[in-house]
């Protein structure tokens, strides 16, 4: 095994990768583009970092929401590594809020994440170097961060990439891109593939699951992950009523061509009804393959149709204990953090408000 400069045995409160402390006891996070400023106690929007006493922590270094093994072919991946298998894993935590989420639990995670936050939390904690050997023992070629956004687990998703490619293990990091540069920045050197949303071009859209959220910024960053030397594919889910209008679907089709090139793949997958939006039809196959028709006409020569497949789900749905080297038991254990800089005080609870939202 490759060996990293930071050991993390047990489950313990992370310091946030990308931090910027400020005068007035502040703290912005710098992941993703909430770039969320937060007092003593308060988490982010996506609840998975804390202020303590004007330091940030991640609470979810080490938790694991879900591990599934499949054909990387269905993250959707089809340029990188065709045939080989992958192991997929996620934790809690994102940084928008889809209507139409099929994560929901593990996505938003705010029940995982407030039991973390109290001490409570018998989720499945797995250093990076179990990780990665527990990729090797089951003889995949990689490890796919998905399920929830991992823009916002970046301390773990670092450590774990980092240990993956020194044992020769390919890494590929599912995403909605709304990242920043410095988070992209820091991920290039172990990042493989970036397979990403492009929701939409409406504004409305995306102000619809996320206020802070720009198309502009979401398309910047794909954009840099491919001039980091990220290997970009893209992928739009079709909601009915939503985003499947035909030319806005167009200006996505000329939008990869422009910027990402004619043979960068764009993966169409159908919607499935669910949460707010379970009153809305499965998106049916001739819309579909409309979509990837005015694909073909912008000039994509890679376009995938995924009749039968919605969003990235873990399949299998076995309990992550299953993957695991140790008993049911000491996998969920409960955790609480290892080190003592908490004190009695714990880790404080109050939530994300709209009146502290980032400014
Ligand atoms: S939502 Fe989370 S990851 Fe994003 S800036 Fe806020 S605290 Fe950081
Ligand atoms: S669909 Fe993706 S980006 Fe949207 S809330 Fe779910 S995990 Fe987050």
């Amino acid at each position: 095994m490759g060996s990293l400069s930071k050991q993390t045995d047990n489950y313990q409160l992370q310091e946030t990768r990308l931090q910027e402390k400020l005068q007035d006891g502040t703290t912005r996070c710098h992941l993703c583009l909430w770039r969320c400023r937060l007092k003593h106690g308060q988490r982010g929007f996506c609840q998975a970092h804390v202020n303590r006493n004007g330091t940030l922590y991640n609470l979810s270094y080490g938790i694991l929401s879900a591990i599934d093994i499949s054909p990387v072919e269905e993250k959707p991946v089809r340029h990188f590594r065709p045939g080989t298998r992958v192991m997929s894993i996620g934790s809690y935590g994102c940084s928008f809020r889809c209507g139409g989420c099929h994560n929901l639990d593990i996505s938003w995670g705010v029940d995982a994440l407030d039991n973390l936050a109290r001490g409570e939390s018998t989720e499945a904690y797995v250093s990076p170097q179990q990780m990665v050997e527990t990729a090797l023992r089951h003889n995949v070629q990689g490890i796919a961060f998905t399920y929830s956004e991992p823009a916002v687990w970046l301390e773990y998703v670092l450590d774990v990439a980092e240990l993956a490619k020194a044992n020769g293990l390919y890494t590929v990091y599912v995403s909605n891109s709304f990242v920043t540069d410095e988070a992209l920045e820091e991920l290039a050197p172990y990042i493989d593939v970036l397979c990403s949303d492009i929701k939409s071009l409406d504004q409305e859209f995306y102000t619809d699951i996320c206020r802070m959220a720009k198309v502009g910024d979401v398309l910047a960053s794909i954009e840099k992950a491919h001039a980091l030397g990220i290997h970009v594919e893209t992928r739009t889910n079709i909601i009915p009523t939503r985003n499947d209008n035909l030319e806005m679907l167009r200006g996505i089709a000329t939008w990869i061509h422009d910027h990402l090139g004619e043979d960068s793949p764009w993966h169409i997958t159908r919607f499935f009804p669910a949460f707010k939006l379970a009153h809305l039809p499965a998106t049916d196959s001739t819309t579909l393959w409309a979509v990837h028709d005015v694909a073909r006409q912008a000039g994509l020569k890679n376009v995938y149709v995924y009749d039968d497949k919605g969003c990235d789900c873990a399949q299998e749905n076995l309990p992550v204990a299953a993957y695991l080297d140790e008993s049911e038991e000491a996998v969920h254990q409960v955790k609480k953090c290892h080190a003592s800089c908490c004190g009695d005080e714990g880790i404080l609870l109050k939530k994300y408000e709209v009146s502290d939202s980032p400014k």
